[in-house]
């Protein structure tokens, strides 16, 4: 159920909410710079196939200043991001639940203060992100095989190159200091080379799993 196909009277039965959180940024020479948003909405979409759960209009825009140097990076900044998933939990009580499907790294702060700041007002509220590789953090070889499984055409694969392959421990105090251009000239932290759509297929499934294990032990 999504809300593209839905009208108010077959939301009265409270049900949770699933909102996808992403971003609009720059992913390296070869990824669109919609992929996190993509990815999230993807997540939610495999969510709703198994179990009970509204589908929101994905949040397109997060906290992207570290890759500002940039073209195609849209970004309102923390506090910005903060507040709209706050009112937007806030709005959304007509539901049993909301659970926050978060894609980008850089949203983790906001997301995090949104859902302590929406609990503490007795609101039900849950927040995931997928898990990976701290050397394969932006535009890797995860989020390409991802794309590649999501949507294949969007992908240059012949501009893929490597970019700064160091764990992110590593790289964040430059990168807080000068944003990503100050690690990596391509926008990469990590290797998309090797990324195939069977591996995006496995990653997307056990993201999807463990979304919903979080999701099932959640009282
Ligand atoms: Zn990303």
């Amino acid at each position: 159920m999504n809300f593209g196909e839905t009208t108010w009277p077959e939301l009265r039965e409270p049900r949770l909410l699933a909102v996808p959180v992403g971003a609009t940024e720059q992913h390296g020479p070869h990824l669109p710079c919609t992929v996190d948003t993509d990815i999230a909405v993807a997540l939610c979409e495999r969510l709703a196939e198994q179990r009970e759960v509204v589908i929101a209009p994905p949040v397109a825009y997060g906290s992207s200043g570290e890759h500002a140097a940039f073209p195609g990076t849209l970004s309102i900044g923390q506090a910005a991001t903060e507040l709209l998933l706050t009112e937007l939990g806030r709005s959304a009580d007509a539901f049993s639940g909301v659970v926050l499907v978060s894609c980008h790294g850089g949203n983790a702060v906001p997301v995090r203060n949104a859902v302590r700041t929406l609990r503490s007002e007795g609101r039900r509220v849950l927040a995931w992100s997928p898990t990976g590789r701290a050397d394969d953090s932006h535009a890797g070889r995860t989020e390409t095989s991802v794309m590649l499984a999501l949507r294949p055409h969007a992908v240059r694969l012949e501009r893929a190159e490597i970019g700064n392959t160091a764990p992110l421990s590593e790289l964040i105090d430059r990168l807080r200091a000068g944003g990503t251009a100050a690690v990596s000239a391509n926008g990469v932290l990590g290797d998309p080379r090797g990324a195939s759509g069977s591996e995006g297929r496995r990653i997307l499934r056990s993201w999807t799993d463990d979304l919903i294990d979080v999701i099932d032990a959640w009282d």
